[in-house]
């Protein structure tokens, strides 16, 4: 089964997924979160991606679909997977279409000013990934992660400067996939925190499992 998780930064895609997947048995792939270690891993890739990711531009999709290959061959995706941060373009949506038989496209909906408040607040475990908000789903103990203890950071990307920046290429560039797509996205209302995602994750169990 494949899932396409879409929405604009912030919008709950990550920690929804995290979720899902464990219902599901199915792998999440976050193209950000494989391009990070790209950057992490100093490799040629991820040298190139950073300076574009650091200013919350896209990454150059040649780059972007080596790095999602890569990942897609790996035998865990054998059943299927939901991708979170891919498509971002309608180049790369075709791209997509013309390699699988994409069976959900959720589309996460919510302001602009609860995006903001989410992407200033949340902060990350840089060792394994886990996703925080200071004000909506704090760390047990402040500045560290619950589930391994490393100190949280907040992405580069999450600064006011670059997050304008991801919000204007995300109307300029990613938002015009949703018209490509038409009728086959299915909208989900997450504008209300964590309550928000684990309501938006019983909705989308519930679509697929075709009780509602
Ligand atoms: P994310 O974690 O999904 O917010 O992605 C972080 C950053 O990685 C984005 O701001 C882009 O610079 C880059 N990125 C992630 N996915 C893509 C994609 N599908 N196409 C281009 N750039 C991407």
């Amino acid at each position: 089964m494949i899932i396409v998780f879409f929405g604009p930064p912030g919008s709950g895609k990550g920690t929804i997924a995290s979720i899902v997947k464990k219902e599901l048995g199915i792998p999440h792939i976050s193209t950000g979160d494989l391009l990070r270690e790209e950057v992490k891993n100093k490799t040629d890739l991820g040298i190139k991606a950073k300076s574009y990711m650091d200013r919350g531009e896209l990454v150059p999709d040649d780059l972007v679909l080596e790095v999602l290959k890569r990942r897609i061959e790996k035998p865990d995706c054998k059943n299927g997977f939901i991708l979170d941060g891919y498509p971002r373009n309608v180049e790369q949506a075709k791209t997509l279409d013309r390699t699988f038989k994409i069976d959900y496209i959720f589309n996460f909906v919510l302001s602009e000013d609860e995006i903001i408040r989410r992407l200033s607040n949340r902060r990350i475990c840089p060792k394994c990934g886990a996703i925080y908000n200071l004000i909506s789903m704090p760390p047990k103990t402040p500045g560290i992660c619950d589930q391994c203890g490393t100190a949280l950071i907040q992405r580069e990307d999450d600064k006011p400067e670059a997050i304008r920046e991801r919000l204007k290429i995300y109307k300029e560039q990613t938002e015009p996939v949703l018209e490509y797509y038409g009728d086959r996205v299915i909208n989900i209302s997450t504008e209300n925190g964590f309550t928000a995602s684990k309501r938006a994750s019983k909705q989308i169990l519930k679509i697929i499992r075709g009780e509602i």
